[in-house]
């Protein structure tokens, strides 16, 4: 709308020929009634996307508490981000083969058959230049992503342009400064590439990288277990001794991390295992309780 509202200058002079040049001006006025209109939606647009930043600050502070990792999106439009949410979660995410199908950041709880589980953020796609007045509009979504324990590239290896589209997106994240943050890059759409065998080697050959078809489903267990030992590179080794009171704490345990052993004691459940650095600060007292 914002790059609408220069341009609408030319728009209404059928008006003026149709009436033969007797009622000047009429278009001007269409002009300025449509020029109000424009701002009064950009005005209630920005107290919408203001309220939705809220709203996220709010649910991740909330999420805080119980820490599982999430794990964001990140990959160029139409490069499959949502089919694979869809995939992976049954979530119902808008997936179109259009620009900015998803404006609002989507996040889904993935369960694993070990137990463990991780909270999937679709991301907005990125493309070459994000234009400035559209910064704020995804600002949301760009919090989110400095937020979370791993990025996940989602690339359409099948595009002609895909080497110049994870530049772009790159670029876009280095700009984000999430340096920090582990990667995992998925070779998507490997079921329309003209030969699958030779991309498969070439993933292969370079590290981090796991080819799936989000649409039919190929690949997905392979890229759960990536994400997981990926997860586990961010996580810290702790030893507990988690009395018999604290048994949600377990509960917790086995959910945002990945258990190695667990064993019932005199005192309490002694519990070996990979969890994220906030939630190991939260054992810290019975860390040292299973030293003594
Ligand atoms: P997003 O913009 O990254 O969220 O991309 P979408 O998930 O909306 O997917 C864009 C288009 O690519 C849709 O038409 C999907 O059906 C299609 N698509 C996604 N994954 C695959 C895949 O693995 N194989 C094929 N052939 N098409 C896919």
């Amino acid at each position: 709308m914002e790059y609408q509202l220069p341009r609408l200058t030319k728009m209404w002079t059928h008006l003026e020929r149709q009436a033969g040049g007797k009622v000047k001006g009429m278009g001007e006025k269409q002009i300025e009634v449509d020029k109000r209109i424009l701002r009064t939606q950009i005005g209630v647009l920005k107290k919408e996307l203001e309220s939705v930043r809220k709203h996220r600050k709010q649910y991740r502070n909330r999420r805080f508490s119980v820490p599982v990792p999430v794990v964001s999106l990140v990959g160029y439009t139409n490069a499959g981000k949502s089919t694979l949410l869809n995939q992976l979660t049954g979530a119902n995410v808008l997936s179109e083969d259009r620009l900015f199908a998803t404006l609002d950041p989507t996040t889904r709880r993935v369960q694993m058959k070990n137990g463990s589980e991780f909270l999937l953020t679709d991301t907005v796609g990125f493309i070459q230049k994000l234009p400035t007045t559209l910064v704020a509009a995804f600002r949301a979504t760009l919090e989110e992503i400095s937020e979370s324990s791993l990025l996940v590239h989602v690339v359409d290896i099948s595009h002609p342009l895909a080497e110049q589209q994870i530049d772009a997106v790159e670029k876009v994240l280095a700009e984000l400064d999430v340096s920090e943050i582990p990667k995992l890059m998925v070779w998507n759409k490997v079921d329309k590439v003209t030969d699958p065998e030779k991309i498969k080697l070439e993933a292969e050959r370079r590290e981090d990288i796991v080819c799936i078809s989000a649409l039919t489903g190929e690949g997905l267990l392979e890229f759960c277990n990536a994400v997981q030992e990926k997860l586990k590179d961010s996580m810290v080794p702790v030893e507990a001794l988690v009395p018999f009171n604290k048994g949600e704490l377990l509960s917790t345990i086995h959910q945002v991390g990945m258990v190695e052993k667990t064993e019932y004691t005199e005192n309490g459940t002694f519990v070996k295992a990979f969890v994220p650095l906030r939630f190991a600060r939260l054992l810290t007292p019975m860390r040292q309780l299973c030293k003594s």
